[in-house]
């Protein structure tokens, strides 16, 4: 499903910052891949590659045998919309209603309120929102935004989904929610699901598969149970 091979990336600055030092990943697809690793470790600079918000300095990376790099600004729109992406801090518009934000990746494409309203509505009920639509994210907790995020990350029906320390601003209890939310998700839509964290409770809790990343290499990966039982 992704194949990143050689992936490097170099900041351009006095010192050059190399945040991904020869990077190579195969992700399976349907399954929930993790990338733990401390603060400025390079996890936030793969993951932008994974939708080409960071272009790679050197390397390759295939989403199902599409050559990432090779995509003109056309084609590269057109996969976008297949890659839902998540936030740390949500992201959502303040002056739109949970409807509308939820909504808005297909308002974006140019279609109609009516158009959109039997999809918006069933990944209000899918993430547990009903009875939500018109109110204001600033009326929302933390929980309940990062549902509304969730549920816009999957409007567009995409073949992969990216989470940015997802879980980072929520408190323990509604953590497990989110990620229990996540597992359902990828359940559901058998979703590739990759997820960036520094929270090994997150890891254990969720992904099949994990890559622990240090200072821009890779220095584990395999499965949860192999990375984190010692021999
Ligand atoms: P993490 O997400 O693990 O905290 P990042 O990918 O954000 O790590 O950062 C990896 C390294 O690259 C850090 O040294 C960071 O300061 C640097 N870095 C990240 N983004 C940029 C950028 N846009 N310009 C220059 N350096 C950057
Ligand atoms: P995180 O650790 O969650 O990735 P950061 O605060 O490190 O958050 O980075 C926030 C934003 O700033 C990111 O878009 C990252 O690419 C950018 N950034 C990080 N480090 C640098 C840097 N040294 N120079 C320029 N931009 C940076």
């Amino acid at each position: 499903m992704i194949e990143i091979k050689n992936v490097s990336k170099v900041y351009p600055g006095k010192p050059p910052i190399h945040a991904l030092k020869d990077i190579n990943l195969t992700i399976d697809k349907g399954s929930i891949f993790g990338i733990i690793g401390f603060s400025g470790a390079g996890k936030s600079t793969l993951i932008r590659c994974l939708n080409r918000l960071e272009e790679p300095t050197e390397g390759t990376i295939h989403l199902n045998g599409l050559d990432l790099m090779s995509l003109n600004e056309k084609e590269l729109r057109k996969t976008r919309r297949k890659i839902g992406m998540i936030f740390q801090h949500f992201n959502l518009l303040s002056a739109k209603t949970v409807f509308d934000n939820i909504a808005m990746p297909l308002y974006l494409e140019g279609k109609k309120k009516k158009d959109v309203q039997a999809k918006v509505k069933e990944l209000i009920e899918f993430v547990g929102l009903t009875g939500k639509e018109n109110v204001y994210p600033g009326h929302l907790s933390g929980g309940q935004k990062q549902r509304v995020g969730i549920a816009r990350a999957l409007v567009t029906d995409p073949d992969l989904l990216l989470c940015d320390e997802a879980t980072s601003a929520l408190d323990p209890e509604t953590t497990k929610n989110v990620l229990e939310l996540l597992r359902k998700v990828n359940k559901s839509y058998n979703l590739t699901i990759v997820l960036i964290t520094h929270e090994m409770s997150v890891i254990r809790d969720l992904c099949d598969k994990v890559a622990v990343i240090d200072n821009g290499e890779i220095v584990e990966e395999g499965t949860v149970y192999e990375v984190f039982t010692n021999p």
